[in-house]
């Protein structure tokens, strides 16, 4: 199947973060947030090169604290002395704009500052805290998120908009009033912003919730009030399947609206679990949707009774985690390498034509067949590999193919 009938993307004005454009036609960009105490150099440092490896185009983390906060500028420095250039994004809640303040070097460190409106302050201090968060991003030329929160929403704004509803000749349901007072909230705050003297194109916008349904209905009437950059998540999407099925479904029916110019997707890791999961859950929503392509991509069959063994399964197993595990360094090695298409399937009912639409691909006998497995390079047979190291075979195959295929000076 073609992936190039992607939808047409909302015009947004492009954001500039560090070596990063969000938003104004740009790719969709994948970013991520560690998880790490930023206080903890080393481990920070270790996760965010890890996100980054991984494909994290920017890496988000938190500066809650004094020592976060004098931390960033070391953490900067580590990753640059091992050429590990992605964007820093500062996490800022409730004292934001005293540690942007007292702590310039961590100001500077960092690309781009999320801003919760929500979180900033209370009353008064609410905006004189605000003001000088844009202040200082003015002062640093950096672009800012203003990341509204289903969970800590403004609840200045929601009162204010709960009361004239009730004195509205027909007063509106709660879910709407909620829906408007996030919009509400990121717009006014984001127009307070320009007022301050932040221009438009420093501004990003989001306005997460947990429900998928919520996060439609929120995301399209926050694309409706302008043109600027948005930044796409489910906010709190859970563990394991639950949350890449809940980001799957919100992140796909916006983006398919041509919503969105840089996403996250807010897994919980397992006990143990790489945090980079988050990061290749975004790609694969991206390139399944043809927006981008970031790692050869495995068509496999689910196998039925017409398998064998588990065979298949192994191989398309070993060879999807093979090709994902080369891409730091295959990137750069083998351009166009991210567009490659690879099956692996069990018999002759759809082997074939999966194989042959693939760059390599791979039919494995089926139950009744002979031990056989024929494979196709661009379309055309070219070898039927028999025996016991079967996978062994075909893995060189596709190591061989990649060379002669990506491999500089090939002119592919
Ligand atoms: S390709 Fe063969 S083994 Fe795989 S699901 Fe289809 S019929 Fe079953």
């Amino acid at each position: 199947m073609s992936q190039t009938n992607t939808p047409q993307r909302r015009q947004t004005l492009p954001v500039t973060v560090g070596s990063v454009t969000i938003g104004g036609g740009a790719p969709i960009v994948v970013q991520s947030m560690t998880n790490t105490d930023t206080a903890d150099i080393d481990a920070t440092v270790r996760q965010v090169a890890e996100l980054a490896r991984a494909g994290s185009e920017m890496v988000r983390l938190t500066v809650n604290h004094e020592s976060a906060a004098r931390a960033v500028p070391a953490i900067r420095e580590a990753l640059e002395a091992q050429g590990c250039h992605v964007p820093l994004v500062g996490d800022f809640h409730f004292n934001g704009h005293r540690l942007l303040t007292d702590y310039p070097e961590c100001a500077l460190a960092l690309a781009k500052y999320r801003i919760n409106p929500g979180n900033v302050g209370k009353g008064e201090k609410k905006d004189s805290q605000f003001a000088t968060m844009i202040e200082l991003a003015c002062r640093y030329d950096r672009p800012v998120r203003i990341g509204v929160n289903w969970g800590s929403l403004d609840q200045e704004v929601v009162a204010r908009m709960m009361d004239e509803n009730a004195r509205a000749s027909q007063p509106k349901d709660s879910d709407q009033i909620m829906y408007e007072a996030m919009v509400e909230s990121a717009i006014g705050s984001a127009e307070r912003a320009v007022q301050l003297g932040l221009p438009k194109d420093h501004i990003i916008l989001s306005c997460k919730m947990s429900g998928v349904q919520d996060l439609i209905r929120v995301y399209r009437m926050l694309a409706a009030r302008g043109d600027y950059a948005l930044h796409l998540g489910l906010t709190e999407a859970g563990m394991g399947s639950k949350g890449i099925v809940a980001s799957t479904a919100a992140l796909a029916v916006l983006l398919q609206e041509g919503i969105g110019d840089t996403i996250r997707v807010s897994l919980t890791p397992e006990p143990g679990e790489s945090r980079t999961r988050e990061v290749v859950v975004a790609q694969e929503i991206l390139q399944s949707m043809g927006f981008r392509s970031f790692a050869p991509m495995v068509t496999a069959c689910p196998g039925c009774g017409r398998t064998t063994s588990d065979t298949f399964q192994h191989l398309a197993k070993d060879i999807q985690g093979y090709l994902r595990e080369q891409m730091p360094e295959w990137r750069t090695r083998y351009p166009g390498i991210e567009t490659m298409q690879v099956a692996v399937m069990g018999c002759v009912v759809n082997g074939p034509g999966e194989s042959k639409h693939a760059n390599i691909g791979i039919s494995l006998p089926g139950s009744g067949e002979r031990p056989a497995a024929p494979v196709y390079v661009d379309g055309e047979k070219v070898a039927t590999l028999k025996g016991e190291g079967i996978a062994e075979q075909f893995k060189r195959m596709v190591d061989e193919y990649i060379e002669s295929r990506y491999g500089r000076g090939t002119g592919a």
